[in-house]
């Protein structure tokens, strides 16, 4: 009996004593992903046009701009990479430069081979191009033979949709079929003009919604793009990556090189999942930030640039939720409220953004 009881309290010891060292190996393991991911963060822009910025002022750089944005990446050794194979670096916990950016092109125009290809072709890097499937060949837009000629040079080619259409103005619950037919039309076009069909995706007018996400998962997409500035890190969501627009004005180098510095909020939670406004307008924005390296009392936000929002912080399970709504009602169909802090130990800042869209609002 004696015996018998000494066994079961030294068996209980091992048992324990094994779980223990199972749960520190386990948590030890979870913090060294944890810093190891803290670490992996990638900048990636927008561009449009390159050049035209008489015409389209909120979509255009100026060819100079975009020389000057290369020209800072080589000076100050930045490792530029296509979107596809940054992410599969930080995915992969392989070997991400912290300095690690990403130039991504949308639409397709002519004004990428005649004025951004020769400068990219100069300092060697390779950018991602979405183009519209059914938009190449027209008018002020690159041919499939320049497309085919992007590849062959080494840049990425990403579904832009086939006809560029506002997805969300179909009604709820039917976004993911209007989404899925025309996901059908481009892959036929690609597969036609390129032999296959591209695997990233970046949304028209940068909206996104949930419902879509399951239909790029279905066709085998490793991620998609918005429009919603912010750093893109392990914990973002891969269907609706942040990318920092650039145009005439925020081209101009102490806006770039702001953006260059810029870190991730880590987010670990967000309610609404949708950016759609339906019901209370100004919608109110929930997010849960897990890491405690920010300091929440020098938390800002921002609605479409502008301070006119409130905010409120509390804490829930050891994590830092944070509140924001905009003081006016949104009138414009897509705007964004960002949220900005700066790290613990002020040296950094932090940065989030959230993209609302009203459906009924014509542009
Ligand atoms: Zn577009």
């Amino acid at each position: 009996m004696v015996k018998k009881r000494i066994f079961c309290i030294v068996a209980a010891i091992v048992l324990i004593g094994g779980l223990a060292a199972l749960l520190y190996a386990d948590s030890r393991g979870d913090a060294g992903d944890r810093n190891k991911q803290g670490t992996a963060q990638i900048r990636a822009f927008i561009y449009h046009h390159f050049g035209k910025q008489d015409k389209y002022p909120s979509t255009s750089v100026s060819v100079k701009q975009f020389r000057n944005h290369l020209e800072y990446f080589k000076k100050h050794d930045y490792t530029v990479l296509p979107l596809g194979k940054a992410l599969d670096r930080m995915y992969s916990g392989g070997d991400l430069p912290e300095k690690t950016a990403v130039l991504t092109i949308d639409d397709g125009y002519r004004s990428i081979w005649e004025n951004a290809v020769p400068l990219l072709d100069k300092y060697g890097y390779k950018a991602t191009i979405f183009v519209p499937a059914g938009h190449v060949g027209g008018d002020n837009y690159l041919s499939w033979e320049k497309v085919a000629g992007l590849q062959e040079k080494g840049h990425e080619i990403g579904n832009h949709s086939h006809s560029h259409p506002y997805f969300l103005n179909s009604d709820s619950g039917e976004i993911a079929e209007a989404f899925e037919a025309d996901l059908k039309k481009a892959h036929a076009l690609f597969r036609r003009h390129l032999g296959e069909v591209p695997d990233l995706y970046a949304y028209p007018f940068g909206e996104y919604h949930p419902e879509m996400f399951a239909v790029l998962e279905k066709y085998g997409y490793r991620a998609a793009a918005a429009q919603k500035s912010g750093v893109i890190c392990p914990g973002s969501e891969k269907f609706a990556l942040p990318r920092f627009p650039m145009n005439f004005h925020y081209a101009e180098m102490e806006s770039f090189t702001e953006k260059l510095r810029m870190n991730a909020l880590p987010v670990a939670g967000v309610k609404p999942e949708s950016p759609v406004v339906s019901g209370e307008n100004p919608p109110r924005l929930r997010i849960r930030v897990a890491d405690s390296g920010i300091d929440p009392g020098g938390l800002q936000c921002f609605v479409s640039g502008q301070k006119n929002c409130t905010v409120k912080r509390s804490r829930q399970e050891g994590a830092l939720v944070i509140q924001v709504r905009s003081r006016d009602k949104l009138d414009s169909r897509r705007t964004l409220y960002t949220i900005t802090a700066p790290s613990a130990d002020g040296e950094q800042w932090h940065w989030y953004s959230h993209l609302w869209v009203v459906p009924e609002i014509a542009e």
